[in-house]
């Protein structure tokens, strides 16, 4: 396994599968300036099953496949075959706003897919058109409930924005008590170079799960755990499913961090905050260089990855974190 220099343990790889995107979340993308990589350098299917058939060597027993939005890159399906075949062990992820999956889902749980975190940040049909730029609320709804009726577990992840969901936080516990899944408010992050993140946006974890607690009464129901993912999460009354939150800029979970990301042109990132990129395309595409050379650059990258945190600190959280934009990195 990949150990780094802080005793951390490495299992896990986020890899984005392509950095375009149905939707246009305001926060997400700067819009029009938007420029999508082109098709030459994004890694191909072949590209990333060699990639993960290496990355396996090295003990990574997860991969969250994500975007942009997974479903909106072709032939998805047949992908996600291909992998499970060659790599039965691994377990794979994904992560996607759910607009697309309507028709697939039984597929995705022939394949094995067993979990989908679903990115919705609003339950007003007139609020998430303006927020995610498409009338697609009621097309999400029902591909949750076909989801939860298959067998799949259901996390939603909702950015936490004042002034645009926080009215919504009743309505979310609601789903929580009502549905068997996960609904997790993530705290906004100043990420991307023209970052639309803004003070007035920023809900903080804390005064989220204070408004939460005076709604319903919530009862602790998960701890950090690396292999759970970073929520604190919590059982609404006597409910069905569990609210949660996920802190990156109040309580980072650095010290407990097992996440490699890769970028849709292969470009390893050892932190969401670092801008530090290992390009690993032309190691992967070349056939003098070898999977075992390509097991090597990860370990040692992964050896280097530095504690977030610390990144965070001289910061202010006016100014970005980090150049990218989300929709190219994958959240
Ligand atoms: N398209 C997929 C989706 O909608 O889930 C996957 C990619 S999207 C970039 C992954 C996640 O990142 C989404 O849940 C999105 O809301 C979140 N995200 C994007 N920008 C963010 C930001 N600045 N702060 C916090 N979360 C962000």
């Amino acid at each position: 396994m990949i150990q780094d220099n802080y005793g951390r343990g490495v299992s896990y790889l986020r890899l984005s599968i392509t950095d375009r995107c149905n939707l246009n979340c305001f926060y997400c993308r700067p819009g029009r300036d938007a420029r999508f990589i082109p098709h030459k350098d994004v890694l191909t299917y072949e590209d990333m099953l060699y990639l993960l058939r290496a990355a396996s060597g090295l003990d990574i027993q997860k991969v969250r496949l994500t975007g942009g939005d997974p479903f909106a890159r072709r032939d998805i399906l047949y992908f996600l075959h291909r992998l499970k075949s060659e790599l039965p062990e691994l377990d794979i992820r994904l992560t996607t706003n759910a607009t697309l999956i309507a028709g697939k889902i039984r597929v995705l749980k022939d394949i094995g897919i067993k979990a989908l975190n679903i990115s919705l940040d609003s339950l007003d049909r007139d609020k998430y058109r303006r927020i995610t730029g498409q009338d697609r609320l009621q097309n999400v709804l029902a591909s949750i409930d076909r989801c939860l009726e298959e067998g799949i577990r259901v996390k939603i992840n909702a950015v936490a924005l004042k002034g645009v969901n926080d009215d919504e936080l009743g309505d979310f516990l609601s789903m929580a008590v009502e549905k068997p899944l996960d609904v997790r408010f993530i705290e906004f992050m100043p990420i991307g170079e023209k970052t639309l993140w803004e003070k007035d946006y920023y809900w903080s974890s804390s005064e989220l799960l204070q408004k939460a607690g005076g709604i319903m009464e919530l009862f602790p129901a998960g701890h950090l755990n690396p292999n759970h993912g970073p929520a604190r999460m919590f059982r609404p009354g006597h409910g069905l499913g569990r609210i949660g939150v996920i802190s990156p800029l109040s309580e980072h979970f650095c010290a407990t961090c097992n996440r490699l990301r890769i970028t849709a042109e292969g470009r390893l990132r050892t932190c969401l905050f670092s801008d530090r990129e290992y390009n690993l395309l032309p190691m992967i595409r070349s056939p003098r260089v070898g999977p075992d050379r390509l097991r090597l650059v990860l370990e040692r990258a992964g050896r280097r990855k530095p504690m977030g945190h610390e990144l965070l600190s001289g910061e202010k959280h006016e100014k970005s974190l980090c150049r990218r934009i989300m929709s190219s990195i994958g959240g």
